[in-house]
Formats: structure tokens, C-alpha cells, sequence
């Protein structure tokens, strides 16, 4: 693919990086660095007009939003907290898949009263009460979610749940299904109608890859 405007693209490392790399490869885009292993915080790629930028989770919306990242890859856990407005979210990459759940002791709700939510994903925990009818008192946490239950911070947690291990490890259960997680490529307004051409580009070879991949 041949590029004619320089193209930052925001990532965060471990699971999504790892699983960015094929969806890229088709791209045409190699990293010319290992950011488990590098320090560095932009990595340069095989070519010389596109640019990643390693961050957190979290931060990688903001950078798209505000364009110091033309595009990025963000799980939906964290597009949603984050609020879509900002953003165009064009391709569901199917990647980093897991179900945001509730999860506690198999006995948390049959207290009466209200129930202690405590979870790092405030708006989407807050939807799902409310959508139920159901009021919850919900305390932000920024990790370590299944430490909640145990130490009676909270009755339930809502958390990314996966294989389940780390609720079984700690005793926990998840309980109700909130919604399917994976991430999704997203593209910043101003970015999509300057370099339109070669975003869209690489949202074709983008989508391809995701179709190959998924059979
Ligand atoms: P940090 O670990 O730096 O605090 P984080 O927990 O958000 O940040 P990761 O654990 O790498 O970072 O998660 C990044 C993204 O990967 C999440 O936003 C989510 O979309 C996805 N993810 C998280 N946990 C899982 C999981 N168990 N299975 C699949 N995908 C997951
Ligand atoms: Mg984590």
C-alpha cells in the first residue's frame, strides 16, 4: 500500500498490539520495534509515513478524538466509557474478544437492599441498572476489580470476563451477561476528510484482513 500523508496510529501494547499485528501485516505495516520489550513510545514501521504511538487503553480514544493519533484501536469496554461522538468507529476488528459481565458471590444478589457495584466501567454499569430498573450504588475502581466482593467493598463487580479463571481464582461467579467486547478501529473526523483516500485504504485492508481471519 502506498502512502502519501504521514499516519499516527495509536495502540496500546499486550493483547491488543499482539493482535493488531496480522490485521496491520495485511495492511502492509510492520513495527520496527517490540514495544513488550522497547521503551520507546513511538515506534516507527516499514514505513516511513506511518507511525505507532504506544499507550494506555484508555487514553487511546482521547488521542484519536483530538487528533494526535489519526486512527487507533480501542476495545468497545473502553469506546463506551469514553463516549462515541468524537469518533468514527468503522470496523468491528474481532479482536481482544471477551463479555462484559457481573459478576460476585453465586449468593450477592438475594440481599435485600441496595446493592454495591463496584467496577472501572462506570457509564456502561450505570446503563445496565438503570435498563433493569434497578438502583445500584457504584463505586469507581481502576483495577483489581475481584478484590471487591472479598473485602466487602462491593456486593457485585462489573468487569471483562473472558475464561473466567481470575472470578474462579478469587472465588467469584460471573452472573449476567452485559454485552460482547472486541475492539474496533477508530478514526478521527478531521483525519477521515484530509486523508480520506488513504484511510480508506487501509480500512479496506483492514476489513479484508478481519474477513480472512474470522474464517
Ligand atoms: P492496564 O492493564 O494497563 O491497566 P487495561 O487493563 O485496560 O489497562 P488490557 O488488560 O491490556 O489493558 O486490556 C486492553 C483491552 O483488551 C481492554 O480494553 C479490553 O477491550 C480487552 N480485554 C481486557 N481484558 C480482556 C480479556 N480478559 N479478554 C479479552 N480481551 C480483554
Ligand atoms: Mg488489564
Amino acid at each position: 500500500m502506498k502512502f502519501d500523508a504521514p499516519i499516527t496510529i495509536a495502540l496500546s501494547k499486550g493483547r491488543i498490539f499482539k493482535q493488531s499485528l496480522p490485521l496491520l501485516a495485511h495492511a502492509g505495516i510492520v513495527p520496527a520495534d517490540d514495544p513488550e520489550t522497547s521503551r520507546k513510545l513511538i515506534l516507527d514501521t516499514n514505513h516511513e509515513q506511518v507511525k505507532l504511538v504506544i499507550i494506555r487503553a484508555t487514553d487511546v480514544p482521547t488521542y484519536v478524538e483530538y487528533g494526535a493519533a489519526d486512527i487507533g484501536i480501542a476495545g468497545k469496554d473502553v469506546l463506551l466509557e469514553h463516549g462515541g461522538e468524537g469518533l468514527y468507529e468503522p470496523v468491528d476488528l474481532k479482536i481482544a474478544r471477551c463479555r462484559m459481565m457481573t459478576a460476585g458471590y453465586p449468593d450477592a444478589t438475594q440481599k435485600t437492599g441496595r446493592l454495591t457495584v463496584a467496577t472501572k466501567y462506570v457509564k456502561s454499569a450505570q446503563r445496565f441498572f438503570a435498563a433493569k430498573g434497578e438502583q445500584v450504588e457504584i463505586i469507581k475502581l481502576y483495577g483489581s476489580m475481584e478484590l471487591a466482593p472479598i473485602v466487602g467493598l462491593a456486593d457485585l463487580i462489573v468487569d471483562l470476563v473472558e475464561s473466567g479463571n481470575t472470578l474462579k481464582a478469587n472465588g467469584l461467579v460471573p452472573l449476567e451477561h452485559i454485552c460482547d467486547i472486541s475492539s474496533r478501529l477508530v478514526i478521527n473526523k478531521a483525519s477521515w476528510k484530509m486523508k480520506h483516500g488513504l484511510i480508506t485504504q487501509l480500512i479496506d485492508a483492514f476489513r479484508e484482513a478481519v474477513h480472512q481471519h474470522s474464517h
